[in-house]
């Protein structure tokens, strides 16, 4: 590997998106450039920012595959790691998007105030995780020195959604660990209680921290199940 030669280094790795009508361009652009400036690692963001389908559709990706690993296949050549950053796991925002069409039977965020979200998904749906296994296998099959998760992977800050997630099955599962049938309202209610903490605070911020563990050692179980050897990075 190129970068072993050098000694005293930082590590450079650059995140770049190429969009599928400016990809050859880019890739030769990349093939030119990464080389010149030393960088190490080129992370791929996929379907991104402006560009982005919301939860990004099976097909669209599996047809954006073969230009993965011809970036990877490039990248090798070069002596340069070639990994991944899908740009959503279960989306920043929603951005006008409604992914309930796409993905029937889609669980996403409530927020505290009741607001529900319409694309970004809670990370405990059944068919938000099908549809990521589905999606980061194709991912996981371009053998990626890393697969950076995006930092989507959040509780908080999923517009319209402010905080989240207090949707019926987040309910249900902290009723269970209080032993009584709690409410959205009661809940919040008891999480901003002025003064002493009320104890359904800590265990649900305790609960929430369970939960996301849970769900990034599910997606590095998708991940491994194709490509042991891919690192899971957090962005
Ligand atoms: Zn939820």
């Amino acid at each position: 590997m190129k970068s072993e030669k050098k000694k005293n280094y930082a590590w450079y790795a650059l995140r770049r998106t190429l969009p599928v009508w400016s990809f050859e361009e880019n890739l030769k652009e990349l093939a030119k450039c990464l080389p010149q400036y030393k960088v190490d690692e080129l992370i791929v963001k996929v379907d991104t920012e402006e560009f982005t389908h919301g939860q990004p559709p099976y097909d669209w990706v599996k047809d954006y595959q073969p230009k993965l690993f011809q970036i990877k296949e490039t990248m090798t050549k070069l002596g340069i790691l070639f990994s991944i950053n899908p740009w959503i796991t279960v989306g920043h925002c929603d951005r006008g998007r409604d992914a309930r069409k796409q993905l029937p039977g889609l669980r996403t965020v409530v927020g505290h105030d009741g607001v529900e979200c319409t694309c970004c998904a809670c990370p405990l749906s059944t068919v938000w995780r099908e549809h990521v296994e589905k999606i980061w296998k194709l991912y996981a099959e371009a053998k990626p020195h890393v697969i950076w998760v995006e930092d989507d992977i959040r509780t908080f800050n999923h517009a319209p959604a402010r905080f989240g997630c207090f949707c019926p099955e987040h309910l249900k599962k902290f009723s269970e660990r209080v032993g009584q049938k709690v409410g959205r309202h009661e809940l919040v209610a008891a999480i901003l209680k002025p003064g002493k903490p009320h104890p359904w605070r800590a265990i649900y911020l305790d609960m929430q921290a369970e939960l996301m563990i849970e769900t990034v050692a599910f997606l590095a179980r998708v991940v491994h199940e194709i490509s042991p050897e891919t690192n899971l990075g957090l962005m």
